[in-house]
């Protein structure tokens, strides 16, 4: 089935690793503009160059960044009918803080709550009216299904991560009438930078397979592994494209059967 993708443009944040990377691959794959952003230029220039990729740095938490980050890619893709137009943003840059309530300082509550809602709100503010422009825009917020099945050793991560799905679900009536549809995709354990660093951190020495296969088995995962970001990307492909044009307000959950209750 073709996605109808192709020729249009779409703002991944946090292109240059992981569930992003794999994002920003996968529609240009299609035919699609992307432009990505992150903090690190190195990292961002490892992506590689593509006629259809516009890349910068950028930190998600600052607004003035975010604008003008914006503003660039609309300029390097010029938009349709003389307008600058964003036919989808998927706010995903971000990470997690594995940590407990007595190891969290309320500097880690503030930093946490800043990164999850900023990551969303400064792109969205930035690439509103490119996508009321689009008439019929999508939003996909890459969560966790730590928003709907709290860790407490994922405590502030668990609990701004439950904000971003309630937040969802109001953008998703408040930009309707502009033809902005908005949804999330959950995430359970996915095979990325921040497992391997953990792996890294962990200093076991163990090789990273059987150490991953544990984590999936200790955390529950019923497909018994960790996802891979392309298995991510697929779900958010899907919620861009315009043949999902009657699908918002919802999530999909991207996590192997994690858990035990109906999520
Ligand atoms: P990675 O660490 O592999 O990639 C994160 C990306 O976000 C990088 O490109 C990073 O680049 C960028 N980034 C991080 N902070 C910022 C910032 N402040 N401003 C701009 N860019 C930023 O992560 P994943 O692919 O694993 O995760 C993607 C999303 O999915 C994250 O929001 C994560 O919390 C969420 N998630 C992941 C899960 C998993 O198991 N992997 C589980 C649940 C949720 P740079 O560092 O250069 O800024």
């Amino acid at each position: 089935m073709d996605l109808g993708l192709a020729d249009r443009t779409f703002l991944v944040t946090g292109g240059s690793s992981g569930v992003g990377l794999a994002t920003v691959r996968a529609l240009l794959d299609e035919g699609a503009n992307v432009a990505t952003c992150g903090r690190d230029a190195d990292r961002l220039g490892r992506i590689g160059t593509h006629d259809r990729l516009f890349t910068a740095p950028c930190d998600v938490r600052d607004a003035a960044a975010v604008r003008e980050f914006t503003r660039r890619a609309v300029e390097e893709f010029g938009g349709r009918g003389g307008r600058g137009v964003i036919d989808g943003l998927v706010n995903n840059a971000g990470q997690s803080r594995m940590k407990r309530l007595d190891e969290t300082t309320e500097d880690d509550w503030r930093d946490e709550l800043e990164l999850k809602f900023a990551g969303v709100l400064n792109p969205l503010h930035a690439a509103r009216p490119h996508l009321r422009a689009a008439a019929g825009a999508s939003v996909v917020n890459v969560n966790a299904v730590l928003a709907k099945q709290p860790e407490p050793r994922l405590i502030t991560t668990s609990a701004a991560r439950a904000g971003i799905l309630n937040l969802s679900a109001s953008l998703a009536r408040e930009l309707a009438p502009d033809g902005i549809r908005v949804n999330s995709v959950c995430l359970g354990l996915i095979d990325t930078g921040q497992w391997t660093r953990r792996h890294a951190a962990a200093g076991s020495g163990r090789p990273y397979e059987e150490w991953q296969a544990e984590l999936a088995a200790d955390r529950g995962v019923a497909l018994g592994r960790l996802g891979r970001a392309d298995e991510v990307a697929y779900a958010i492909l899907a919620l861009l494209s315009p043949r999902a044009s009657y699908i918002t307000g919802t999530s999909i959950d991207v996590c192997g059967g994690v858990g035990r209750g109906i999520l």
